[in-house]
């Protein structure tokens, strides 16, 4: 039955930045959805634990500092001491640094390319050498944004790295999709989250942001359950590198 292909019932989710914002809501969705989910965070995930045991879910945290040299190996050894198995990852952590292009160093230029950009591809290499290719069969689901298409204002290596992951989505869905394995990503318009709080507390920014947004409002986490099932599930299985605006018609503009 058509309900039956967007069940993730037996499946395992690895969801970086697991502990807040749009990662908190794809953990809860992807438990709601069946899946065990390992929550990957640098603090305690104690909120998204108790949100999903509220209805029985099942959630296991691995603390990991994703700066750190160490990142990958840890997710790793967290993985293998909970499921040792993984079917779908989602690369969602992610920083934005605000400054003119003129007054941006290269220590911040580094740290939003080094988790945005470089750990989303060798998180995604790891995992899918490991545990999707072997298996011939996963998700990966990269979380990119409106900046994968156009500038943005004060936020250049954001940018740089939000449209590198849309060019990887496709480069890594060309060599992966013939064993089976997905990769596509969520475009997220401006959702009310930390990443934009910034923004929102500019009175004119924040107005000139809704004016627009079609659907008038800035959009939750909850927004994203449906892609984020979507593309975790069996009925987006012929979907491969492509990138999904969720935007209230942002792009539409
Ligand atoms: P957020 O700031 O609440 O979430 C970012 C997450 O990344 C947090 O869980 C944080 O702990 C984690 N993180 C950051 N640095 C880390 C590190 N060194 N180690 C481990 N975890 C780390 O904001 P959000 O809006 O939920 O952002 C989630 C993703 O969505 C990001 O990739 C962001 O760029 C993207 N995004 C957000 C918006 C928006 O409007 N909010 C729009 C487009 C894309």
């Amino acid at each position: 039955m058509i309900l039956d292909l967007f069940s993730l019932k037996g499946k395992v989710a690895v969801v970086t930045g697991a502990n807040t914002g749009l990662g908190q809501g794809i953990c809860v969705a992807y438990a709601e959805a069946g899946a065990s989910v390992i929550g990957v965070a640098r603090r305690s995930c104690a909120e998204t634990a108790e949100k999903i045991a509220a209805f029985g879910g099942a959630f296991t945290e691995c603390i990991v500092d994703l700066s750190g040299a160490d990142a990958i190996d840890k997710i790793i050894e967290g993985i293998e001491n909970s499921y040792g198995h993984v079917d779908i990852l989602v690369n969602n952590a992610g920083i934005i640094k605000r400054a003119d292009a003129v007054d941006v160093t290269e220590e911040a230029w580094d740290s939003v390319i080094n988790l945005n950009e470089r750990l989303v591809f060798f998180l995604s290499q790891t995992i899918a050498k490991k545990y999707l290719l072997p298996q011939k069969s996963g998700k990966i689901i990269n979380i990119a944004s409106m900046l994968s298409y156009q500038g943005g204002i004060r936020v250049p290596a954001y940018t740089a790295s939000k449209s590198a992951v849309m060019g990887m989505t496709k480069a890594l869905a060309n060599e992966w999709a013939s064993y089976g394995v997905a990769v596509n990503a969520i475009a997220p318009g401006y959702m009310a989250t930390n990443n934009t709080e910034q923004l929102r507390n500019d009175a004119a920014r924040n107005e000139a942001v809704l004016d627009r947004i079609p659907a008038g409002r800035w959009g939750t986490p909850e927004d994203l359950y449906g892609a984020a099932v979507y593309l975790a599930s069996a009925a987006s299985d012929y979907v491969n590198g492509f990138t999904l605006a969720v935007d209230g018609g942002w792009l539409a503009r």
